[in-house]
């Protein structure tokens, strides 16, 4: 079964991650560690969908999923 759908990027959530205040990964042109994070504010969702860094905050990876549905697609915020 396919994943459901990032409402974010539109790709599949084929990995999501609870750290959405992100990594810090080298960066071997300017010599220094470069931050990506999710977290805008302090009460960033905990989940993210790693290709996007988009918050996810009505989804669960325990929750049922339904194929090629796009994650949360609730009537959240308009
Ligand atoms: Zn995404």
């Amino acid at each position: 079964m396919d994943a459901p759908i990032c409402p974010n990027c539109g790709q599949a959530l084929t990995r999501v991650v609870d750290v959405p205040y992100g990594w810090w990964e080298w960066d071997k042109d300017t010599g220094t560690y470069h931050h990506t994070t999710a977290a805008s504010r302090v009460d960033v969702a905990p989940w993210v969908h790693t290709g996007c860094m988009g918050e996810l905050r009505a989804f669960h990876p325990q929750n049922p999923a339904a194929a090629g549905q796009v994650a949360g697609a609730a009537p959240a915020s308009a």
